[in-house]
């Protein structure tokens, strides 16, 4: 099983990932994407992007080297590589993907059957914006731009199998926790 995460930015995907991975290591692990954004704060290459340059992005758009690419903000590139789910499936494990909401519903289009679509709703626009800030990694005009996006990526929601609502957020991990056993059990 493939689980695709998407939601607007901020609404807690990667909190939603963290949390699946680290109670269960052995049975997930992260889409590692290519992106041509510049590492943000601790980041490291190889661990959450494969950070790369434009030319090098277009090359491997050139190669057919991704299974799915966006031009998520102005001028940055994120994409998965195929080669990424056949390294994480070789390895025995299951992918999670974090992925922004048209990268997402195109993932699912492309693996059908094989994946399940989550979006992480957040509790309103003034709490994104809250979150956002509280991170403290993104400039004020990089949160108006994602916070604008958000409100369109919204209408989106319908189109996933599931939505968890992150609000509190122990309630949050519970939901996600009871798709991810839900799946299991029918495959059992
Ligand atoms: P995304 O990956 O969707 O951009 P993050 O997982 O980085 O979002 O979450 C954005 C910020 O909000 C982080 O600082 C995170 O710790 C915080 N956060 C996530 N879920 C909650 C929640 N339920 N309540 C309060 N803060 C949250
Ligand atoms: P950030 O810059 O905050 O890490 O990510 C910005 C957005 O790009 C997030 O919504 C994230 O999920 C999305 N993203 C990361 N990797 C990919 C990818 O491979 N494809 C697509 N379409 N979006 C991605």
């Amino acid at each position: 099983m493939i689980y695709i995460f998407c939601a607007p930015s901020g609404s807690g995907k990667s909190t939603m990932v963290k949390h699946l991975l680290t109670m269960h290591p052995d049975l997930f692990e992260l889409s590692v994407s290519c992106t041509t954004r510049p590492p943000r704060g601790q980041e490291v290459h190889g661990k959450e992007y494969y950070f790369i340059s434009v030319e090098e992005f277009q090359k491997r758009i050139e190669n057919d080297d991704f299974i799915e690419y966006q031009q998520v903000y102005d001028g940055l590139y994120y994409g998965t590589l195929k080669e990424e789910i056949d390294r994480i499936e070789a390895a025995g494990r299951e992918v999670l993907f974090d992925v922004d909401v048209k990268g997402g519903m195109n993932l699912k289009k492309i693996l059908g059957d094989k994946a399940t679509s989550i979006f992480i709703c957040p509790p309103s626009v003034e709490e994104l914006r809250r979150r956002l800030e509280g991170r403290g990694d993104t400039s004020p005009e990089m949160i108006e731009k994602r916070l604008a996006k958000a409100s369109v990526e919204m209408e989106d929601m319908k189109y996933f199998d599931r939505v968890v609502i992150n609000d509190d957020l122990t309630h949050a991990f519970e939901q996600l926790d009871a798709i991810i056993d839900e799946n299991e059990e029918d495959r059992n």
